[in-house]
């Protein structure tokens, strides 16, 4: 062999292996950017597989809070019942990764989704019948500076996911201890009157999802919603990730009945949330999760409430007690309920921190109280 031929073959050989290994990288880059791009589009359908079943309706009743809805509205406004065909199980319009806007005042969120919503915060899509009915609950006092930043963001959020859908305020009178679990109680009795919405979603009105493919549809089991806030940096490792249930849950009213609602008796920051993942456990239920990477939120910042340093004593205490403390036992009156433009107010006297014994129990009491 010529020395000549086997320098050119060396060569080839050389050329051959750049050529192949620039080859490799391309390909290599294309299939993570198609992974990348399908990424979406991949969980997306996951997120459908776990939905429960569905059969579409065919003819528009235009869904629950409608009649509440129309009670209201004017006579131009009034709906023409109409054939439509039942909206897609992907909504078309949705973006995915949003923005959220911070500090939008009420009278600016009305000025902008006024045409799109009806009077108490009704709204269905027009062009398709609706897959689900959601009911959003919004346990609320005080925080007026939250409330249009919460109404611009979601209304947006819900109608591309082409839910029938009504937004629900309810706060509480008086000055006590803010007891977050009441007023969802209160949400959920009150909203059903109007609906039966197929799902309630229990959101509180700081937490914003930053993915609108995280769908407010209905689940078989209770679905917690804020699995990654911005105020934990979207950490979902933290120790209490498991049994985290609080900022923003969905639930149909089969679960919310199953586990009696929320606990009466969390007065003060904290523990009603655990409660009811608890409750949750007692029935036999799991909570369900969607991906950190769509089940995101953008916590909005605010004053501390006063904790409850109770909860951790109250909560102990709560095995079998869903039975008889809950929606069962709950005694409130709603001393105004007003149709705003994007929301519906309810304000209630739902009690004071003062009848509930175990709110104001010292630890010794509280040890004392519980080995009777
Ligand atoms: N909330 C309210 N006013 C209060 C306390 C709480 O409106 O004075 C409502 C509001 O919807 C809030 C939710 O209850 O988002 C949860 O309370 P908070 O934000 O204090 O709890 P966090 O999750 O921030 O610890
Ligand atoms: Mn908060």
């Amino acid at each position: 062999m010529g020395v000549g031929r086997c320098m050119r073959g060396y060569l080839v050989r050389l050329a051959l292996t750049w050529e192949a290994k620039a080859c490799l990288l391309l390909s290599a880059t294309v299939v993570l950017l198609l992974c990348v791009l399908q990424r979406d589009q991949t969980h997306l359908q996951l997120l459908h597989v776990s939905d429960v079943p569905r059969e579409l309706p065919q003819v528009s009743t235009e869904g629950a809070g409608v009649e509440a809805s129309m009670r209201e509205s004017t006579s131009e406004d009034s709906v023409t019942r109409r054939v439509l065909p039942g909206c897609p199980s992907t909504p078309p319009h949705l973006r995915g990764k949003l923005e959220v806007e911070e500090n939008v005042s009420v009278s600016e969120a009305e000025a902008r989704h006024g045409l799109g919503v009806r009077p108490g915060g009704f709204s269905w899509p027009l062009h398709c019948v609706a897959r689900w009915s959601v009911a959003i609950i919004v346990p609320y006092r005080d925080r007026q500076y939250q409330v249009g930043t919460f109404l611009n963001h979601m209304h947006s959020f819900l109608q591309r996911q082409q839910l029938n859908y009504s937004i629900y305020l309810i706060e509480q009178e008086g000055t006590d201890l803010f007891n977050r679990a009441r007023l969802l109680n209160v949400g959920f009795l009150e909203s059903r009157k109007e609906g039966p919405w197929d799902c309630y979603a229990f959101h509180d009105v700081d937490m914003l999802p930053e993915n609108d493919y995280h769908l407010y549809h209905c689940s078989a089991q209770p679905r917690h919603l804020a699995v990654a806030t911005s105020n934990t940096k979207y950490r979902t490792y933290n120790f209490k990730y498991y049994t985290y249930y609080g900022g923003a849950c969905l639930m149909t009213e089969a679960h919310v009945r199953k586990v009696n609602g929320w606990s009466n008796i969390y007065w003060g920051w904290g523990g009603e949330d655990d409660d009811m993942w608890r409750r949750i456990a007692f029935a036999d239920m799991s909570v369900w999760r969607y991906p950190s990477h769509y089940a995101r939120y953008k916590t909005l910042q605010h004053k501390p409430q006063p904790v409850n340093n109770n909860r951790y004593q109250i909560l102990e205490r709560n095995t079998g007690r869903y039975h008889t403390d809950g929606l069962n036992s709950i005694n409130y009156t709603v001393k105004a309920f007003t149709r705003h433009p994007l929301y519906t107010h309810i304000l209630a006297d739902i009690g004071s921190s003062w009848n509930n014994s175990l709110t104001h129990l010292s630890t010794s009491e509280m040890h004392r109280e519980s080995s009777q």
